[in-house]
């Protein structure tokens, strides 16, 4: 079997792509690599953040890889926290409480609350890269929702709790996990990847 790295650590999303991709492809973590360094972002984009990890992945170890970024784009907030999302309230990033407070005091009463979460993924395979630069291949998954006035619901992670997707009346956070790796951004990103790779492997 074929194997391809995923510039990932976390199991929640191994596990998402191994569902989908694993009767065809091994796919192996960073740690599974031995890479235990932290990977640059330091792109202003989604697209520059995915490239610039698959591309770290690549020129080291030379193997088949794709890896992701995600952000939450908010349209009356000019499409923060975007690229930011992890870090929007400061400080080491990823405090998911401090983010949402500090998104719902930004966005205050105002009724657009319009916004969508955007996965971007990039991907890098050995066998075609027989000319520098390396091909970057790009596939994108959205969900359009909007921003609930307060927090509802517990599960999930990062944002869930304050965002509501189009087409329901329950956060993220609230309607659980099936439906969401059924609907989100992250899943339609990865299915686009899944689609692709099934092609050329036939
Ligand atoms: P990452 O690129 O997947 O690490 O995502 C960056 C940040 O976006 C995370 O730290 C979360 O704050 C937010 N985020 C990404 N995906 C989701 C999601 O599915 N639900 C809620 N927040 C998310």
């Amino acid at each position: 079997m074929k194997k391809i790295v995923f510039a990932t650590n976390n199991q929640h999303k191994l596990d998402e792509i191994r569902s989908i991709l694993g009767d065809m492809f091994e796919i192996v973590s960073l740690r599974d690599i031995g890479c235990h360094e932290d990977i640059p972002e330091t792109g202003t984009t989604l697209e520059a953040n995915a490239r610039q990890k698959a591309e770290y992945i690549f020129e080291k170890y030379g193997l088949s890889c794709f890896a992701d970024d995600t952000g939450l784009e908010v349209d009356a907030l000019g499409g923060a926290p975007g690229v930011y999302s992890a870090r929007y309230a400061g400080g080491e990033g990823h405090d998911s409480e401090a983010n949402m407070q500090k998104l719902l005091c930004e966005l205050g009463e105002n009724n657009n609350r319009k916004a969508r979460f955007r996965t971007v993924i990039a991907l890098i395979l050995s066998e075609v890269m027989s000319e520098e630069p390396c091909e970057v291949l790009f596939f994108e998954g959205i969900v359009n929702g909007n921003i609930a006035r307060e927090k509802h619901g517990t599960e999930g992670f990062g944002y869930d709790p304050i965002f509501v997707p189009d087409g329901y009346d329950k956060s993220f956070a609230e309607l659980g996990m099936d439906i969401k790796n059924n609907i989100s951004h992250r899943a339609r990103a990865v299915k686009k990847l899944a689609e692709y790779l099934r092609e050329i492997d036939n």
